[in-house]
């Protein structure tokens, strides 16, 4: 799954993924000016989706402003915050490229820009569970285009091989193998 530019007329990168003074900046920057066009990355299903502020509280949804989140369902979300306009709701179907909203300036934010994260978990802001969306976004690097179930598998390969062992321990195999022999 590759992510395309979230700002429709792609803008500038004002600040990336990285330690800024104390605190450390879990998304990346962008801004092509205030009501430029916000599209999702990738396709998804919106899990959130929360506005009412208006520029100049900073404190508004704990500072991310009017902001949404999709999750990708191969493990991946992407949010997107400060949104002037916002025009998703929570369990609607997106695809690449669909209009979110529009560039603002809500929340914690300081001129009109995107502050886009890439996640494995809705922990948003929170350096556990980010990733760096640059390589995405520029470098052409993908996301896997379905949930990876490793775990999941590794559990049924365990029961299967628990299930053959108790099996082989109990003798069900040389019984079976014994019938065989006689049928023949
Ligand atoms: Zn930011």
């Amino acid at each position: 799954m590759k992510l395309i530019h979230p700002l429709k007329n792609k803008g500038v990168v004002t600040s990336t993924y990285k330690q800024r003074g104390n605190h450390f900046h879990t998304g990346i920057d962008l801004a092509a000016g205030v009501g430029a066009k916000i599209v999702a990355a990738a396709s998804g299903i919106v899990v959130q989706s929360t506005s009412g502020c208006t520029a100049g509280y900073q404190r508004c949804n704990k500072g991310l402003g009017n902001y949404c989140v999709i999750d990708h369902q191969n493990g991946y979300y992407t949010a997107y915050f400060h949104f002037t306009n916002l025009y998703v709701k929570v369990g609607q179907k997106i695809q690449a490229g669909e209009q979110l909203g529009t560039e603002g300036n809500t929340g914690y934010s300081f001129g009109s820009h995107l502050h886009f994260e890439l996640r494995i978990d809705l922990n948003l802001v929170q350096k556990e569970g980010s990733i760096d969306p640059y390589p995405y976004l520029f470098d052409g690097k993908e996301l896997p285009d379905t949930q990876n179930n490793f775990l999941l598998e590794i559990v049924a390969v365990i029961l299967v091989v628990g299930l053959l062992y108790v099996g082989y321990k109990r003798g069900y195999f040389s019984k079976v193998s014994g019938y065989l022999k006689k049928g023949s």
